[in-house]
């Protein structure tokens, strides 16, 4: 890759002010980490980091609206027009005590000894916006040209210092598309006990991130092939080498990743669905007499164990149960021949908010197995038939009823309780099958006509 020149006008220029300020009360102040290495890659960034031999409190003394983000480990943050600014003293840390935390933080004027703790080389470059100065002791730049991620130092001994570094190789390799460098990648493995004791959420970010690549497979292979993939993803190593039936060119495993790399990158809840959605297939499968495969019900074991995953991983509720429903809803099996009253109730379940995000999963499931690709011809059919249903505002939920509770209640003098709820849902499964019946006055005299639903007798 050739790399972009570095230049000022790149720079917002509110984080020049930063460094100039800087600069200004005698300090040396660079752009370091993400910031430097997007720059030469010509991404657009909004993460800035500035390293200088400011003391954090010289920083306050400047800034004095900043806020102390850890006043221990020597970050400031500036908030400007640029979005937020993290001016970071430069630091060597030592002492580690849990594989995550420096136990103590020293702070030094030296830019290279804070460079020498970062994780990788291309993490590893400064850059002086104001005097236009490199400082690249570690090589990151060539390690960046060829397109290689090279642990900064004695890979092994900085994977164990901090567990997080081997899992942020894996994201970094599927998010540049990198290859890590050979002594690297050797030791990611080694480093298996500090990974296991890394802090979930710190995973969760990690994994996240990855998930934003173009395709997370590469990041996932690093781990594969490290031996690492079990260590917070045991769903995943279950499936590796799993072999299928004739529908699928890869195991499930590979057809996993495959499938997770085709679906939408700005949809993380499709992606992480697309990890999941076939996780249950290693304890369902069954072979037939004819030697095929078969997988039961896995979509509701798959299910099962994204919940176990996600919550493992401190996944909020709200996304496992988002990435649950779509795993879960997954297997769907549209034919031509099934009736409006089968599209509504297929709307129904999955609900009309994620049907989208259920077909963007099932194409990515289709390019995933490997044999075809592109919109299958059945999902455009059942696509127009859901789109017809919306727009003609068909009823597909009690809140859509041309009648509510109330009028069940006066209409059989009842008293609210569930009795009230059943009522509504069997008007809904009249109306799903026959959407002229959802007419306040129609339904009026069918609520009167009676029902065969176990009902308590009228309010005394
Ligand atoms: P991005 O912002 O895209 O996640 P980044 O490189 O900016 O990428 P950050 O997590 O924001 O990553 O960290 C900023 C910099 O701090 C990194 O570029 C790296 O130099 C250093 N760094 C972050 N985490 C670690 C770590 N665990 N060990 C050593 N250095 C680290
Ligand atoms: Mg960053």
């Amino acid at each position: 890759m050739t790399l972009n020149a570095l230049s000022p006008e790149r720079v917002p220029e509110p984080i020049l002010e930063v460094v100039r300020r800087l600069r200004g009360a005698g300090h040396r102040a660079y752009l370091v980490g993400g910031a430097v290495r997007e720059l030469l890659r010509g991404v657009p960034t909004q993460d800035w980091d500035v390293g200088t031999s400011a003391t954090p409190e010289e920083v306050l003394r400047l800034y004095p609206g900043a806020v102390v983000t850890g006043l221990r480990f020597g970050t400031v943050t500036i908030p400007t027009e640029a979005g937020n600014c993290e001016v970071t003293t430069f630091r060597i840390e030592s002492g580690y005590q849990d594989a995550r935390h420096p136990g103590q933080v020293t702070f030094v004027r030296e830019l290279e000894e804070d460079l020498k703790r970062r994780d990788f080389t291309v993490n590893a470059i400064a850059w002086d916006p104001v005097a236009e100065r490199v400082v690249d002791p570690m090589g990151g730049m060539a390690d960046l040209g060829a397109g290689v991620l090279r642990a900064v130092g004695d890979p092994l001994a900085r994977f164990r210092e901090d567990g997080l570094r081997p899992i942020r190789a894996a994201r970094f390799a599927a998010t540049l598309e990198f290859e890590v460098e050979e002594r690297t990648a050797d030791a990611l493995g080694e480093a298996r006990g500090e990974v296991a004791r890394v802090a979930a959420e710190r995973v969760q970010d990690e994994l996240l991130k990855m998930l934003r690549a173009r395709e997370p497979s590469r990041g996932f292979e690093v781990l594969r092939r490290s031996g690492l993939l079990d260590v917070w993803l045991p769903e995943l190593q279950e499936c590796v080498a799993v072999p299928q039936n004739r529908y699928h060119a890869y195991d499930v495993y590979f057809h996993t990743i495959y499938t997770c790399d085709a679906a939408p990158v700005e949809k993380p809840v499709v992606r992480l669905a697309a990890l999941f959605h076939d996780v249950g297939k290693p304890r369902t499968r069954e072979e037939r007499e004819d030697g095929e495969a078969t997988f039961y019900n896995h979509q509701f074991v798959s299910g099962q164990m994204a919940e176990e995953s996600m919550t493992r991983l401190r996944f909020g509720r709200d996304m496992i149960h988002d990435v649950v429903h779509l795993v879960r809803e997954h297997m769907f099996d549209y034919r031509p021949e099934w009736t409006d009253a089968a599209v509504r109730r297929f709307m129904r379940s999955v609900g009309i908010e994620n049907i989208a995000d259920l077909f963007d999963l099932r194409i990515a499931d289709n390019v995933g197995n490997g044999l075809k690709t592109g919109f299958p011809r059945a999902l455009a059919e059942l696509n127009a038939r859901v789109t017809r249903i919306i727009e003609a505002q068909e009823a597909l939920t009690v809140r859509d009823l041309a009648v509510d509770g109330t009028d069940v209640m006066r209409e059989l003098g009842l008293r609210p309780g569930p009795a009230v709820g059943r009522i509504l849902d069997q008007l809904l499964e009249e109306v799903l099958e026959e959407p002229s019946l959802n007419e306040r006055e129609r339904l009026l005299a069918r609520i009167r006509a009676g029902f065969s639903v176990d009902t308590p007798g009228p309010a005394t």
